[in-house]
């Protein structure tokens, strides 16, 4: 790629970022959420390292067994989730990280009945927050207390526009239903609602568009196209990963104002490679990308600030338009970088979850959980 495609690429990006943005704030003039906005830009104009996104799996518990599952729900460990106020303590340092989005992810996050406390404290800080959420609990009172908590935004996922197709790959009859429900449900409440599906060998062509009409028709603010990565159900799903003409297809049905695509091209934002992004599991395990299985601490031990600090110091992978997880050497440069890390920190090698498991960071596990 040249470099004025390159910078072409970067402007789009930024300016898709910028009219997003520009529409939550539209809604929600939040001064804190200003304020921490306003001193992400100064601390980035004087070079700081600062993550855009912070992605809190704060549950693994789920009541969907998608056949993509990112997160590998149902086969996680959902003991010794942190608590509210561990989680508002890793919150605190999102905010002293400078990071001003958090996306709050599991598993389903709508099953812990804090997740409204865990949202107020985040928008008193100033911090932007994307519900991920398969949208069975999007009910009415649900959403309207949502609303009150300060949420800036939620996404639900839809697999396929066809309700029986849907319901088969998230294994729970009645799931497009809800899912659609919950997402007039944020409509109606005033949150902006947005959808999140995935562009696998299925689907590339005719269903994502009639996934983008139905965002239309409910009034979405946007319909975010993930990619498969290898990871959780997926591992070893080599046959996911899309060729470049289905890349260049996903791409297409791009548009500025609603339709995005999180393909990894060498200019998007979804790359950690970029250092963008940082992953923290239900149990405080922090992973470059929430998708990768090698993770460098814990929140609980070393602290959130901690190894961000140690993570964006050194972090550096070429990143030639390929999602590092979907190849050999992208996980194994994931791998090298957490177990570095995990050394400069003095981190013990055996897990929270005990030492029968096999220790994270220098096995390959199972992924980590994207949002689903
Ligand atoms: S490693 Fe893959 S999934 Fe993770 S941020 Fe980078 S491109 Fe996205
Ligand atoms: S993809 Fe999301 S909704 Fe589906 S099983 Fe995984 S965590 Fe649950």
């Amino acid at each position: 790629m040249d470099a004025l495609t390159s910078a072409i690429l970067r402007m789009k990006a930024a300016s898709a970022l910028t009219y997003r943005l520009a529409l939550l704030l539209r809604r929600d003039h939040s001064r804190p959420i200003l304020r921490s906005l306003k001193e992400h830009s100064l601390r980035r104009l004087r070079g700081e390292k600062l993550p855009t996104v912070v992605d809190l799996s704060l549950t693994y518990r789920c009541q969907c067994n998608c056949v993509h599952c990112y997160a590998d729900a149902d086969a996680r460990d959902t003991r010794n989730e942190l608590s509210a106020e561990q989680w508002k303590a890793v919150i605190n340092d999102c905010r002293e990280i400078g990071a001003p989005l958090l996306i709050l992810t599991g598993g389903d996050p709508l099953l812990r009945d804090d997740v409204c406390e865990l949202i107020a404290h985040a928008r008193a800080l100033g911090l932007i927050t994307r519900l991920a959420t398969n949208g069975h609990l999007l009910t009415r009172d649900r959403v309207a207390a949502l609303k009150r908590a300060g949420l800036t935004q939620a996404a639900v996922s839809i697999d396929s526009p066809d309700p029986e197709t849907h319901d088969r790959l998230r294994g729970v009859s009645g799931a497009f239903e809800e899912a659609v429900q919950g997402l007039r449900n944020l409509r109606e409440a005033g949150i902006p609602a947005n959808i999140l599906t995935y562009a696998a060998r299925g689907n590339v062509s005719d269903g994502l568009e009639r996934i983008i009409a139905l965002g239309r028709r409910i009034g979405c603010m946007s319909v975010f196209i993930l990619y498969p990565v290898m990871a959780g159900h997926w591992s070893e799903a080599t046959e996911e990963i899309l060729t470049e003409d289905e890349q260049a297809r996903v791409r297409a049905l791009q548009t500025w104002r609603m339709v995005h695509s999180e393909m990894p091209a060498r200019d998007s934002l979804c790359c950690t490679c970029k250092t963008q992004m940082v992953g923290v599991t239900a149990q405080g395990e922090v992973a470059a990308c929430p998708t990768s299985p090698y993770t460098m601490g814990n929140v609980l031990k070393q602290g959130l600030k901690q190894i961000w600090a140690h993570h964006a110091a050194s972090f550096s992978v070429d990143h030639p338009g390929v999602c590092p997880m979907n190849t050999d050497w992208g996980r194994r440069a994931l791998q090298v970088h957490a177990e570095k890390v995990r050394e400069e920190l003095g981190v013990e090698t055996v897990p929270p979850g005990g030492p029968d498991q096999a220790p994270l960071g220098v096995t390959e596990q199972r992924g980590t959980g994207k949002a689903c």
